[in-house]
Parts: C-alpha cells; sequence; structure tokens
C-alpha cells in the first residue's frame, strides 16, 4: 500500500483532504486509491484545474465526472472492491475510475471498461499508462473495451461491482443479469431529472433500489445520438 502514494502530487492530495473534510472520501482504502491516482493524469492537457470540483469537457460531448462524484461513487462500491474481485465500469470515459477500481482490485481482481467511443478508449489506455496503475493493464486483470456498454460485458461476468458512468432512462436489464448476487451496481437513472441509485443484488437474487442523491450525467445512449447532440 505505500507503494501508491508514490503516485500523487501534492495537489492531488489537498483535493483528497477536502473531499476527507467534506465527509465524502470516509474510508482509508478510498484515500488511499484518490491519493495515488493523480487526476490530472485523466483531464486534457489544456485543463487549467485539474483538481476544481466540477465536471470538466473532455470531448465528444462527454465529460469526466467531479471529483465529489467519483468519490462518492467509490465510496459506494467499497466493498464489492475487494481484492480479488471482479468489476465492471460502463462508461468509462477518461479512464479514472476504472484506474481507482484496478487498484482496488489489485492483481487477483478483474475490472472491465467499456466505452463506445474509441478515441476516448485510446485516451483513457494512454492515461492509465502514465499512472500507477500501468502494471495492472499490463497484467490483464485491466482491460478497455470499445462497446456499446448497454449491453455490458457478458464474456467475465457476473461482477461483484458495477458503476455506469452515465444516465440511463431505465436500469439495463443486460446489466442487472451481469450483477453477481451479492453484487452492487451505483448508476444514474433518469434524463432531465436523474437520481443515482444503489442497486444491489440480494443472495437469493432479488434486486434492492435506493436513491442515493440527485445527479446530472450525460446520457447513457446510442454513439451516433451522442455525437449528434447540439
Ligand atoms: N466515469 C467517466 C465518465 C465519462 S462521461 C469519467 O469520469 O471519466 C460518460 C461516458 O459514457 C462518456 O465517455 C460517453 O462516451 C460514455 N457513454 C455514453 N453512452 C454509452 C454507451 N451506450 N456505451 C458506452 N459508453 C457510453
Amino acid at each position: 500500500m505505500e507503494l501508491w502514494t508514490s503516485g500523487s502530487s501534492d495537489k492531488n492530495k489537498v483535493m483528497v483532504e477536502q473531499l476527507e473534510r467534506y465527509g465524502i472520501v470516509q474510508s482509508k482504502r478510498v484515500k488511499e486509491v484518490m491519493e495515488a491516482i493523480d487526476r490530472a493524469l485523466f483531464v486534457p492537457a489544456e485543463t487549467r484545474s485539474p483538481y476544481y470540483d466540477s465536471p470538466m469537457p473532455i470531448g465528444y460531448n462527454a465529460t469526466i465526472s467531479a471529483p465529489h462524484m467519483h468519490a462518492t461513487c467509490l465510496e459506494l462500491l467499497e466493498k464489492n472492491l475487494q481484492p480479488g474481485m471482479r468489476a465492471l465500469d460502463v462508461g468509462s470515459g477518461t479512464g479514472y475510475l476504472t484506474a481507482c477500481f484496478a487498484m482496488m482490485v489489485g492483481p487477483q481482481g478483474c475490472v472491465v471498461g467499456v466505452e463506445h467511443i474509441p478515441e476516448l478508449v485510446s485516451f483513457s489506455i494512454d492515461n492509465i499508462k502514465k499512472s500507477v496503475a500501468e502494471p495492472l493493464l499490463n497484467g490483464g486483470s485491466l482491460s478497455i473495451h470499445a462497446t456499446d456498454g448497454r449491453q455490458g460485458w457478458p464474456e467475465l461476468a457476473p461482477y461483484d461491482a458495477i458503476h455506469v458512468g452515465a444516465a440511463a432512462p431505465e436500469i439495463p436489464q443486460s446489466l442487472l443479469d451481469q450483477l453477481k448476487p451479492g453484487g452492487r451496481m451505483v448508476i444514474p437513472v433518469g434524463t432531465v431529472f436523474q437520481e443515482l441509485k444503489v442497486v444491489d443484488k440480494n443472495p437469493d437474487g432479488s434486486i434492492s433500489v435506493k436513491d442515493e442523491t440527485s445527479v446530472r450525467y450525460v446520457p447513457l445512449t446510442s454513439k451516433a445520438a451522442q455525437l449528434n447532440a447540439y
């Protein structure tokens, strides 16, 4: 674990400390992973304040989520990102959360990112290569694929944790199917008004859903609809 902190810059550390003061970062593991994965490596080079608590454009009508949203999702999924576990990141965008997940589940675990804009897939892989998560990419426990994330990634299902980084009109059945009993999915649902939903698959296979907070994400949609927006 000590090894991780080598990835952190001072400003990144200050950002994490602030999120901790606000009570958004609560667990030691989320703090450690956010300190280890420097956020500046995942935002486009021309972004002036990569640590500012706001979403930022990354091209293709997409954004990197705000640091407090990343922290919220990491906290909600922390118990489902234990070493050796399996996670799916839908709409992986910059690869920031995908890299955090991979660090948390470690080399014995498995993390898949799915993103439908091929240029963002390449961008995310380049970003991860600059970060402390690089060995996990090379070792094969972390991979990112260019595909429609609404179908999930059945090849490596079932997952302990599923994160969706774009708002779906409703919870996609294919993602529910790919959740392990005992697994948890965090997904923004809605169009104009969106709620971040926490979806737990109980050991008997039944589903419990609760609303965490109101959010504003880019839509989980087709590539054509996303690129033609505005
Ligand atoms: N967690 C990412 C969020 C990026 S924004 C980050 O913080 O960097 C949401 C992402 O979802 C965008 O990159 C967008 O291209 C992607 N997306 C939207 N609809 C999708 C779909 N149907 N399949 C895969 N990716 C999708």
